[in-house]
């Protein structure tokens, strides 16, 4: 692990742009990449090419794989396999937790270790320690690559559940993809209406902005199971989407997306949660 060498396998952006700090930090870089050209510029900045995957993987105990998924690493590694013994892999392709339970037990299989890893930033990000990314598995596997691993990003260690770096990621995709459609159905909304983005980014913003504090509010009331409607009732909620629905169909835009936030209320309100905080809509998730 004193060894300020690594192995970067998969140079999409994301891997062009590892490997790339790896070199400015002042690594030795060994780089494999199935479209050989990929490497190219990475080369000629003094990263070694490999010649097959084995060898990539020989050269180096530190093995950063970044992939379009787990599958990609399986097309990879299987038949590389003998050159899996003592090697640490990190492997920072986006799956699911049950996929990266699956490839920490396969690895292990074969004589290596696994890390977790879900990258928060795009290539852009890559570099810079105010970025961030989940790693989880072995604590030890971990601390003793964790300076390595803070070339990239910093590192936001989240146990040894080898699911539970790929479980932090997804639910920050789940959050970041539904927001982020949310902001563009209103934009949708404001276009109907002959209001530019550029005319609606503060108020996005300031929308954006509030979050973080009914976020803070909910989550203690959550965690006790706190869901009197002493603040919001699901039955105003109910009210409030059912004009949001109205106003896009009144703008002449696709209302599916509100349509299937009131579906979510309505069912509350028919399991008889109405008096209730929409935070009981927990409730509803969980049973569907
Ligand atoms: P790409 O999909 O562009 O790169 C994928 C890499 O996987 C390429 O090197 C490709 O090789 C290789 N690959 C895919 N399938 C196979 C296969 N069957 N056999 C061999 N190699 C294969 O992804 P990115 O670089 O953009 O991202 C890498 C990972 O990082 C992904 O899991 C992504 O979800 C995640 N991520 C990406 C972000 C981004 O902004 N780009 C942000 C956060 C996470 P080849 O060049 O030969 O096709």
């Amino acid at each position: 692990a004193d060894k300020r060498a690594v192995t970067v396998i998969g140079l999409g952006p994301m891997g062009q742009a590892m490997a790339g700090a790896y070199l400015d930090a002042g690594y030795e870089v060994t780089v494999w990449n199935r479209t050989a050209a990929k490497a190219d510029a990475l080369v000629a900045r003094g990263a070694h090419r490999a010649a097959g995957a084995e060898e990539a993987l020989a050269a180096n105990e530190l093995v950063i794989l970044s992939l379009t998924d787990y599958d990609a690493m399986y097309a990879i590694l299987e038949p590389a396999a003998a050159a899996l013994p003592g090697r640490v892999l990190v492997n920072l392709s986006s799956d699911t937790p049950e996929r990266a339970r699956e490839a920490a037990a396969w690895a292990a299989g074969r004589g290596a270790e696994h890390l977790t890893g879900g990258v928060q930033v795009p290539p852009s990000g890559i570099g810079k320690p105010e970025s961030s990314t989940f790693y989880s598995g072995p604590k030890e596997v971990f601390q003793a690559h964790e300076a390595a691993l803070k070339v990239l990003t910093g590192a936001d260690y989240r146990g040894t559940d080898p699911g539970s770096a790929a479980l932090f990621y997804q639910i920050q995709m789940d959050m970041f993809w539904t927001a982020m459609l949310s902001y563009l159905h209103a934009t949708a909304i404001t276009a109907a209406n002959g209001i530019t983005a550029q005319e609606f980014l503060p108020y996005a913003q300031s929308t954006m902005a509030s979050i973080p504090g009914f976020l803070a509010f909910y989550a203690p009331r959550i965690d006790a199971g706190h869901h009197e409607g002493d603040v919001d009732k699901l039955a105003m909620g109910v009210a409030s989407v059912d004009h949001v629905v109205h106003t896009t169909e009144g703008s002449g835009v696709d209302a599916a997306l509100p349509a299937a936030v009131r579906e979510v209320f309505r069912r509350g309100v028919e399991r008889g949660y109405g008096g209730d905080s929409f935070t009981r809509l927990l409730e509803v998730f969980k049973a569907s």
